[in-house]
């Protein structure tokens, strides 16, 4: 059944209004109309199934039931991505929604080459939010990824810091001994927090900034990855070994 989106203050008891976005792709591309069942999510964990009630630029439903509610105790696995060139950050922030991060904040360190002022950062924060609520919907997640705004590498890392009981780990291809099975405590359900740079790498300085704060530098062996690959890579072991996949 198909699932869409709603923002949790766009509801008035059982009654609920889709987003024009979501609306058109409901209408116009899906070319449903009154009557119609689907399943909602308000992306805090519940799926309802819900009636179509009136068409139009903005959608009305009746949620009839809940379908689901998750129990709310995921895993925190929260990934901080260096600003890649291009398109790369639209792939990172689709695959992380699939593989279940629940936090992104894409970073600004000292040799990103995909450099984005205010605007820009705007602009793409909603490109990307709009690319992990499609994932979203077409990987059957009832929660949205936490897409944070770009922030500087220094202020994550302070911010990140106040994350009690986390497991810090900074990817960096020159740590020769420390592989992610070496890493005790993964499974059992403490926050991990992956640090991932760009195209260029982290320079020693920011390594060492992040070390003195508590963050293990952890190696994907002895080949170098594709910035992109690193984080779909390092997420997807990570996943696996706690057991979320
Ligand atoms: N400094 C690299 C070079 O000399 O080509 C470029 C960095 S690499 C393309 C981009 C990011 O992927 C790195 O900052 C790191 O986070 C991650 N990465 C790539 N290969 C890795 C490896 N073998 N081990 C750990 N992290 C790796």
């Amino acid at each position: 059944m198909r699932r869409f989106f709603f923002e949790p203050n766009d509801r008035n008891g059982e009654t609920v209004f889709l987003s024009e976005e979501e609306s058109y792709h409901l209408v116009k591309v899906l070319r449903l109309s009154k009557g119609a069942t689907v399943e909602l999510l308000d992306g805090s964990g519940f799926v309802y199934c819900a009636m179509v009630t009136a068409t139009g630029r903005r959608v009305e439903l009746h949620i009839e039931a809940i379908v689901s509610k998750d129990d709310g105790k995921e895993q925190i696995i929260w990934v901080g991505q260096s600003v890649l060139k291009g398109d790369k950050m639209d792939t990172v922030a689709q695959k992380c929604t699939e593989l279940g991060v629940t936090r992104m904040t894409p970073l600004r360190s000292s040799r990103c080459q995909g450099k984005l002022n205010a605007e820009q950062s705007l602009k793409k924060h909603e490109r990307w939010r709009r690319i992990s609520l499609a994932a979203c919907k077409q990987c059957l997640r009832s929660r949205q990824l936490q897409l944070d705004m770009p922030v500087s590498y220094t202020e994550w890392l302070d911010e990140v810091s106040e994350c009690a009981e986390s497991v810090r780990l900074l990817f960096w291809e020159e740590e020769k001994k420390v592989r992610l099975q070496d890493i005790p405590g993964l499974s059992n359900n403490q926050p991990v927090i992956l640090l991932l740079g760009p195209e260029g790498g982290f320079s020693r300085e920011e390594v060492e900034h992040a070390r003195k704060m508590g963050w293990i530098t952890v190696s994907l062996g002895k080949r170098i990855l594709r910035a992109e690959t690193a984080t779909l890579t390092a997420v997807s072991i990570v996943q696996y070994l706690t057991g979320n996949l």
